[in-house]
């Protein structure tokens, strides 16, 4: 299918009529957060965002995690923001913690600094790390999760632009989408220097049949790059490589995000007929892209399957959640890509988003026509689809749908 590429809906719909459709069905899923008390005004706002833009019409539910007991204050707010049934859950240390021999070792301490000394982004704080690995291999299996079928993962400090008049999770049902994302990003190498060596040990150790997802996330630079020879003889090579899949993809060169054309350059490369080298990887370099995981509507089976929890053994095994800073991202996208096919994947390019300084403005994007109730205002307009893109902090897009009575602003 290739719907991949197009938005199921182009125009606001009627959620009352679209509820009442028979066949729709509400489908068994959540929003999932993990967050901490100290963050309440940033979640308030991602909850007010959500609500008013998509849940006060679908009242899904939804799971709060902490690896400390929430407190009453926020527990009260939160359920003063939604009438959705809300859990609240604790983590316990084996969720939360590197195993003990882990964590108490001089090395383990000693490279969560060398991270630090070294400028790796977040590389000096060990709940980063911890937050990376709960993340990547046990949100899934947490109980307050595993009931679900379906999640929505959000995150403090969060806008959603858009009025959101069609349910995500039903859709992908209907079109056999497993997993959805709305921003693509730019891993920063030296916080995952050796995840994709281990990936490949992984998959040939394991015999593991890949997915066509995985050519979205990797390169043969001897198939593709034969006009450069002169790749080999830059000293810093592996920032040269990024950069020159920087250039390739079209990505923004602030911010990371890869633009449209990015996105369908990786596509077609993904979809020609470049083979696979399952069983020879010589060539073959991560391109350093990932799905932006603060944002994910999917399937929890997507991960909870044999192959993937294999695979989290293994990265766990290795050491790298703490030898290196390895991002849930790209731990995701890649496991992902262990098993799924790119047709399984869904761009929710009509989703507009902003989390931190990124951010996406579905009228940016080529596919969605001056006819639909998309609007930005002319500032935010993408000028030229190069990826020297201008960073917007994420003022001015506004996606309207024509208000009913009894919608919350
Ligand atoms: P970034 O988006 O990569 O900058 O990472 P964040 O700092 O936003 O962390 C990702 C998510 O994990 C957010 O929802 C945070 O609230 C949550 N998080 C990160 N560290 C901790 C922590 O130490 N405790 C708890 N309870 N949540 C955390
Ligand atoms: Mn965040």
């Amino acid at each position: 299918s290739s719907s991949t590429q197009f938005p199921f809906y182009k125009t606001c719909l009627d959620t009352n009529a679209y509820k009442s459709q028979p066949e729709y069905r509400k489908m068994n899923a959540a929003f999932i957060m993990l967050t901490r008390n100290s963050e309440l005004s940033d979640v308030v706002n991602t909850m007010n965002s959500i609500e008013s833009h998509f849940n006060q019409w679908f009242n899904y539910p939804y799971v709060f995690l902490n690896d400390v007991p929430f407190t009453d204050e926020f527990k009260d707010k939160i359920h003063s923001l939604t009438s959705s049934k809300v859990e609240f859950g604790t983590l316990s240390e084996v969720e939360w913690e590197f195993p003990q021999d882990v964590r108490e070792s001089f090395e383990f301490f000693e490279s969560i600094e060398d991270q630090g000394d070294r400028g790796i982004m977040y590389g000096s704080m060990v709940t980063y790390h911890q937050m990376c690995r709960f993340y990547s291999g046990i949100f899934y299996k947490h109980p307050l999760v595993s009931q679900y079928e379906w999640y929505w993962r959000i995150e403090p400090d969060v806008d959603f632009y858009c009025d959101l008049t069609y349910d995500p999770f039903y859709e992908m049902w209907k079109h056999d989408k497993k997993y959805g994302f709305t921003v693509l990003l730019d891993e920063l190498y030296w916080s995952v220097p050796n995840l994709f060596r281990y990936t490949i040990n992984y998959i040939k150790s394991n015999k593991i049949k890949l997915g066509t997802l995985w050519k979205l996330f990797t390169y043969n630079y001897h198939i593709l790059d034969t006009q450069d020879e002169n790749l080999d003889k830059f000293v810093n090579y592996e920032q040269e490589i990024q950069h020159k899949i920087s250039e390739k993809i079209a990505i923004d060169s602030l911010t990371g995000k890869i633009n449209e054309e990015g996105l369908q350059y990786l596509i077609n490369r993904a979809t020609s007929k470049v083979p696979i080298m399952e069983d020879k990887f010589e060539n073959e370099e991560y391109n350093l892209c990932h799905f932006w995981s603060n944002f994910e509507i999917a399937r929890l089976d997507v991960f909870n399957n044999n192959v993937y929890n294999a695979y989290f053994k293994f990265l766990e095994e290795s050491g790298g959640f703490w030898k290196e800073r390895w991002g849930d991202a790209p731990v995701h996208s890649l496991g992902l890509a262990l098993t799924l096919d790119l047709n399984e994947i869904h761009y929710f390019r009509d989703i507009g988003y902003r989390h931190s300084t990124i951010n996406h403005c579905p009228k940016n994007s080529k596919s969605m026509d001056e006819n639909s109730y998309f609007e930005a205002e002319p500032r935010f307009k993408r000028k030229r689809p190069t990826y020297d893109t201008p960073v917007n902090y994420g003022i001015g897009c506004r996606c309207k749908c024509p208000k009913r009575t009894g919608d919350v602003e």
